[in-house]
């Protein structure tokens, strides 16, 4: 099953601001409903520091040093899901301050033991979201320098390729579906391709006709 939370908040500088997802989109699917509207009714929602950013398609992306070969592959997977929408441009490399990025990494993470009473515990496999860093003025640009990471402490739960591309989706913007065949439904359905829902919500973020 897949629970997962967002990285720490950053510092900020007075030219640059950076915003970056605080709370655990498990516990806020009712307080954001009013923000989550604009686009058609069956998108996927869209984490709100993305929306209305005008944000590049093209995204570099990298791995952290101790990524597995196994868990590269099961992150070059995600890649190509989203790259074969043709609404974003994943390529390797690494990004400028100006460009997007996007960097792969594992973590450790045990969960406590489940409860007494037999509740089942519901296992973090894995996290990631969007970072956004917005400059005005004369040098003005907006960019996303995103994670994705997964938790290679539950291997058969977490290094998943449905995983992966929940985990990339929150990174490229998108945030929890109410809706089961959505690959942002917040427990792993197992899904492997984008959901309509998922597409129409890329498409939101990313086609802005101007073919950046
Ligand atoms: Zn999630």
């Amino acid at each position: 099953m897949a629970v997962d939370s967002k990285p720490a908040p950053i510092n900020f500088t007075s030219q640059v601001t950076k915003l970056i997802e605080r709370v655990d989109p498990n516990f806020r699917v009712t307080t954001q409903q009013t923000q989550k509207q604009e686009s058609s009714s069956s998108d996927t929602p869209i984490e709100s520091i993305v929306q209305g950013r005008k944000l590049s398609r093209t995204y570099y992306y990298h791995f952290d040093a101790n990524v597995s070969a196994s868990a590269k592959a099961v992150f070059e997977n995600a890649v190509n899901v989203y790259n074969q929408t043709g609404i974003v441009k994943l390529v390797p490399g690494n990004a400028t301050t100006r460009q997007n990025e996007i960097t792969f990494f594992v973590y450790s993470k045990q969960m406590s033991s489940g409860n007494s009473n037999g509740t089942t515990t519901m296992i973090e496999s894995g996290h990631g979201g969007p970072q956004i860093t917005q400059q005005t003025g004369w040098n003005a640009y907006t960019a996303n320098h995103a994670q994705a990471g997964l938790n290679v402490y539950y291997p058969s739960a977490a290094i998943r390729k449905s995983v992966a591309i929940h985990e990339l989706g929150h990174a490229l913007g998108l945030d929890h579906s109410r809706d089961r065949h959505s690959v942002m439904y917040p427990v792993d359905q197992g899904n492997t391709s984008l959901s309509t829902g998922d597409i129409g919500a890329l498409k939101s973020i990313y086609d802005t006709g101007d073919n950046q």
